[in-house]
């Protein structure tokens, strides 16, 4: 009897043994898988955020390229679990970057285009015989390529002109100060008369082609039409911008003055159907941050903008505009005066009355002068003229002219 219950004693301690061996065994493998496993869920999330962080990188680098600093720098700062050295690293250099802005103390330039060139050849049968009209005043698309990377070059980046001169509380015009990188200059383009109406040369029209996008349409020499994207001066800047958004502060453009009586891109403005058209073209420019102004209804030298203007005809040129285009492309506060005739007395003081309070003109240089109802501003004209006359002046203050006028080119006609 007592030799089983030794046996069943030895027998309950071995299983007790037993029992507790693996129920410590059995303890330590679930901890270890526990910890394993939070060990996996860490690199999840680890990976998790790293792929945040990339994405964070390239949307905040995106913002950055277009100055949007700022809002580089809150993109990267909104997720506090996200900051690592790396983005750290990224927020303090942006911090310096902005940190390096400098008050601009130059005159800022303007410069101007009319549709562009796109068939030169056609145009211009013998370049040896000197060429006025388009030759002295319109640019080659190849040359306006040839510019922009040349501008960027010399630090140049587009700016917007409303940001420049505002209205204060008081109703006074005031120069607000301009803060870019050192280096950077800003710089104000603008295009005239986009009506397309020059025939083959020239793009015939700009729509909304049906994925949304700007596009022209050209007539060849060869009579065929084709569709492009970059057939004016507009989409020529835009693809630019695209493959270097340092050239633009914050999605500025330029600024196209339109005038009434020749219609708009192609579309004459003369149906409820071409009206649709146009403000669609309209309301994409806007979109990509192209700016609209007045540059007159009538464009006419004789007793409207020239030395016989009377304010009777500024008046009924100006409503007329107003009526014609303001339903296209909204109000504006930009007039770009035709042939840049500066008005004076009553016919100025009914542009200004109209709510115009940026006057631009043309000039052989840039120039700014400020009054306390509107400011003031020269514009250069880019086509064969300055290249040939202005040459001195375009390769000092912005870009090296030999490198852009086209080895086709006529001389000009005008002194
Ligand atoms: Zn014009």
């Amino acid at each position: 009897m007592k030799y089983v219950i030794r046996v069943v004693c030895v027998l309950l301690l071995v299983s007790c043994g037993l029992f507790m061996y693996f129920y410590v065994q059995d303890k330590k493998e679930t901890e270890r898988l526990k910890e394993e496993e939070k060990r996996l869920e860490e690199i999840r999330l680890e990976n998790e955020r790293e792929v945040l962080r990339s994405q964070l990188l390239l949307e905040a680098e995106e913002l950055f390229k277009g100055y949007y600093v700022d809002e580089a720098i809150s993109l990267l700062e909104k997720d506090n679990s996200l900051i690592n050295d790396v983005i750290q690293n990224k927020i303090d250099e942006y911090k310096e970057y902005k940190d390096s802005y400098v008050l601009y103390e130059g005159t800022v330039h303007h410069i101007f285009f009319h549709s562009l060139i796109l068939y030169p050849e056609y145009l211009f049968r013998n370049i040896n015989v000197p060429t006025g009209g388009y030759n002295e005043g319109f640019s080659y698309k190849r040359e306006l390529e040839r510019m922009l990377p040349l501008l960027l070059e010399n630090g140049f980046v587009l700016y917007n002109i409303k940001d420049i001169y505002e209205k204060d509380e008081t109703g006074k015009m005031v120069r607000k100060d301009i803060y870019l990188p050192k280096g950077k200059k800003p710089l104000i383009l603008s295009v005239d008369d986009p009506a397309l109406t020059y025939g083959v040369g020239f793009a015939d029209q700009m729509i909304v082609d049906e994925d949304g996008n700007l596009a022209t349409k050209v007539k060849t020499p060869d009579g065929e039409t084709i569709t492009t994207y970059d057939g004016d001066v507009e989409l020529v800047v835009n693809n630019f911008i695209k493959e270097h958004p340092e050239f633009s502060y914050k999605g500025a453009r330029g600024i196209i003055a339109t005038t009434g009586w020749e219609g708009f891109f192609g579309h004459e403005l003369d149906t409820e159907e071409s009206k649709n058209e146009a403000k669609k073209v309209a309301d994409k420019l806007k979109e990509e941050g192209w700016l609209f102004a007045s540059h007159s209804y009538t464009h006419n030298r004789n007793y409207y903008f020239g030395p016989n203007s009377n304010a009777y005809n500024i008046k009924s040129d100006t409503s007329r505009w107003k009526a014609k285009m303001e339903p296209i492309i909204g109000k504006t506060n930009i007039f770009i005066a035709p042939f840049g005739y500066r008005l004076k007395g009553a016919g100025l003081q009914v542009i200004l009355d109209n709510g115009f309070d940026i006057y631009c003109t043309v000039a052989s240089v840039s120039y700014e002068e400020l009054y306390d109802d509107y400011a003031l501003m020269s514009r250069i004209e880019m086509g064969g003229y300055a290249y040939e006359k202005y040459t001195k002046y375009i390769n000092n203050n912005l870009f090296d002219v030999s490198k852009v006028r086209d080895s086709y080119r006529p001389p000009v006609l005008s002194n």
